[in-house]
């Protein structure tokens, strides 16, 4: 199955994304991550894609598209992939459906997190990350055992340069602008379910596993 995990930024995707894949077997495949790890290794993608990341802007749908798409078509895990932060623009959802079309597949769930504009920015600013297992953390809300460490591996937790008030804003209105529209383009195709994504995190993954094994298939045991 290739399911695809919708929201804001802040809405929870990546935490709830690690929790889903490993429920229901799925691979998970984050835009987002997928781009740092091209900038780390200093590849001349990863240098196209810096000044965007930074700005807040998304990427050009041709860079992301090239990035992702052999991925979602060859998963590492037998059942499929389980979609964080891609497609993010109506022009990324058509040449995924088309990409899954030739290959005799498609998107069979999209799952949006729910989540108003106010929290977001608590959420991001407070936000860590494991470099090395992709943990996700907050300072406030689910702070690691000690702080600053991966309960997970123990390395050092980094704060993303581009999850300051600042460009958190742009970030924002560049999702709703071009990733909002999203949700009628699913909608429409009867792919679409909604999950609050304000509520604790243990919640939140309950209803949106609820919703998948509902519509496309049980969760492993
Ligand atoms: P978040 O998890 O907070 O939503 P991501 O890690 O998914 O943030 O994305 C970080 C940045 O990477 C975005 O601001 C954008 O510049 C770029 N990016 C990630 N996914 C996409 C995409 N599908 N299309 C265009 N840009 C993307
Ligand atoms: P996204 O991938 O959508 O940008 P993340 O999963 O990285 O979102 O979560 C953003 C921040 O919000 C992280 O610091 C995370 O710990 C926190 N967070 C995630 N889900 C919840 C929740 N249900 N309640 C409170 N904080 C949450």
């Amino acid at each position: 199955m290739n399911l695809v995990l919708l929201g804001p930024p802040g809405a929870g995707k990546g935490t709830q994304a690690v929790r889903l894949a490993e429920a229901f077997g799925l691979q998970h495949l984050s835009s987002g991550d997928l781009l740092r790890a091209e900038r780390k290794s200093g590849t001349e993608l990863g240098r196209r894609v810096a000044s965007y990341m930074d700005s807040g802007a998304l990427v050009p749908d041709d860079i992301i598209v090239e990035v992702i798409l052999a991925r979602v078509l060859n998963p590492t895990k037998p059942a499929g992939v389980l979609l964080d932060g891609f497609p993010r623009t109506l022009a990324q959802a058509e040449a995924l459906d088309k990409a899954l079309a030739n290959a005799s597949k498609k998107v069979d769930l999209v799952v949006s997190l729910v989540v108003p504009d106010e929290p977001i920015v608590e959420r991001i600013t407070g936000r860590r990350v494991c470099p090395t297992c992709g943990a996700v953390y907050h300072v406030k809300t689910l702070p690691p055992a000690k702080e600053g460490v991966c309960d997970k591996d123990s390395s050092a937790l980094v704060h993303r340069t581009d999850d300051t008030a600042e460009v958190v804003k742009e970030r924002l209105s560049a999702y709703h602008a071009q990733t909002r529209p999203l949700e009628d383009y699913y909608r429409g195709k009867g792919l679409m379910v909604e999950v609050d994504g304000t509520a604790d995190v243990e919640t939140v993954f309950q209803a949106a596993r609820r919703e998948i094994s509902n519509r496309v298939g049980e969760a492993r045991a």
